[in-house]
């Protein structure tokens, strides 16, 4: 069995991070017992990192600074970049890795931010340069805290395994029909590679990147083109939640969510990795999790199907806009309501809900860039709240108990939506109401989790994954 084994920025927040990180990798080696680089099948983890956290921000800024100009610029982009550099030092130092490891990159960086100073002017290819420098030296730091673990790894760009996009800088998209050729690149690589996550090279060996959390897409893709049995999310939570643990501290960590559900919870406001990213991943039938970096739990389980019915988790969109739009006259509705959905969709807006009448259109959508022009009228102050669960949708006896329970704690909701999907229920309401309608809806409505009974316990200790064999 192979695991590709993805950290983030927060898994890659300090020394410390990493270090619990790559206790983590270390699981998945002993997992198959014994030599792992002897046994028939290749069963070494791959790992796929991001930048250290706030890093592809903090190179955004000095690209941005570096464009100002040669004189007028030079101190505030040397600022910037020396914050990047310091973060990346005293990484390496909290690490004891040598103070020189990433000196080439720097070097490289530096000249790169010289010459676009120099022009005056950043294009999306050099702006892709800037930011991939996160990801080069994250690699570098986290392959070289393995080896001073004791484990064999190697950093590779992931351009070097054949990772190859299309030339949309900033945004590009995987090539179809590269997967063999990264395979095959990546088993010949030495020990554990560690693969720079959200970078990419186009056709004409341009550097590009995948997009903000690109990421999650290469582990995904690389998961699809090794053929790995696993894919794992090292995230700073235990896991999916019924809620963002933030907003509402009775959440707790589901252990299966459908692809379906996490979809739903991801559009109408959860902070998850976006299921767009996992489609190589799940067409390659590749099993999906979901864990904590800091320790063994057995967090959140990807599946296509599950036992369980009813709402499963909430999720919500804080400052939501409630648009409307006139159809009162019957005539020529279709084009009306067309014109509205026009409207909608040039001034950018995401629409969580909505609802048509005789006297018309009502939208209750996330603000965009631009205002919808014909609209009859546009108000803040709106949220909606979306129960998700596996089939929960069109069902009326759901929106009726949650009408009920808002009620009578005396809220009031202003719409529910019952078939506006197959997984999830939309409320909208006024946004002060919000945070009593969530506590509400989760206590009274979402699915607890079954208590775990002590013989059921799979471990008598650290009951986590990756499940440990013979050790
Ligand atoms: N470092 C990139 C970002 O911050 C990509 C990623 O983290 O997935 O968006
Ligand atoms: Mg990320």
């Amino acid at each position: 069995m192979q695991a590709v084994l993805k950290f983030g920025g927060a898994a890659l927040a300090d020394g410390h991070a990493i270090r619990l990180a790559v206790e983590r990798v270390g699981e998945w080696v002993s997992v198959d017992a014994g030599n792992p680089y002897n046994s028939g099948t290749d069963s070494r983890p791959i790992v796929v990192v991001s930048a250290l956290l706030g890093v592809t921000d903090g190179l955004g800024e000095v690209a941005r600074q570096a464009v100002l100009g040669p004189r007028s610029a030079r101190t505030s982009m040397d600022l910037a970049g020396e914050t990047v550099r310091i973060r990346h030092r005293s990484v390496l130092s909290q690490l004891g890795l040598p103070s020189e490891l990433l000196d080439r990159h720097w070097r490289d960086l530096r000249m790169l931010l010289a010459g676009i100073a120099q022009r005056g002017r950043l294009d999306p290819q050099n702006r892709d340069l800037v930011l991939s420098y996160g990801e080069r030296m994250s690699a570098r730091i986290f392959a070289a805290a393995l080896n001073m673990a004791g484990f064999e790894a190697t950093p590779v760009d992931a351009w070097d395994v054949g990772l190859v996009t299309d030339s949309n800088h900033g945004q590009a998209r995987p090539l179809q029909g590269t997967g063999q050729a990264i395979g095959s690149a990546l088993r010949s690589i030495p020990g554990i590679a560690v693969v720079t996550g959200f970078l990419a090279k186009d056709g004409c060996g341009h550097l590009t990147t995948l997009g903000r959390n690109g990421s999650d897409l290469t582990a995904s893709l690389l998961a699809e083109a090794a053929g790995a049995s696993e894919l794992v999310f090292y995230k700073d939570v235990p896991g999916i939640q019924s809620a963002d643990p933030r907003s509402l501290p009775a959440a707790h960590v589901l252990s299966e969510v459908t692809y379906a559900e996490a979809t739903e919870l991801a559009f109408h406001g959860a902070q998850l990795l976006h299921p767009a990213s996992l489609a190589p991943a799940i067409r390659a039938g590749v099993a999906v999790r979901f864990l904590s970096f800091r320790s063994g739990s057995s967090g959140t389980r990807l599946v296509a199907r599950l036992g369980r019915t009813g709402p499963a988790a909430l999720a919500w969109t804080r400052s939501a806009l409630r648009v409307r739009y006139d159809l009162s006259r019957p005539e020529r509705r279709g084009a009306k309501l067309a014109a509205a959905f026009k409207d909608l969709e040039s001034a950018r807006l995401t629409p969580t809900m909505v609802s048509v009448d005789g006297s018309g259109l009502t939208v209750y959508a996330r603000s965009g860039a631009g205002a919808p022009a014909a609209a009859t009228s546009v108000d803040e102050g709106f949220a909606t709240l979306a129960l998700v669960g596996h089939g929960i949708g069109g069902r009326a006896a759901l929106a009726a108990d949650a009408a009920e329970v808002l009620t009578g704690a005396g809220l009031a909701p202003l719409a529910i939506q019952p078939g506006g999907s197959e997984h999830s229920l939309v409320l909208a309401l006024e946004a002060n109401q919000l945070c009593a309608a969530r506590e509400i809806l989760h206590r009274e409505l979402i699915v607890q989790p079954e208590p775990v009974l002590h013989g059921d316990l799979p471990e008598a200790s650290g009951a986590g994954y990756p499940p440990r064999h013979g050790v």
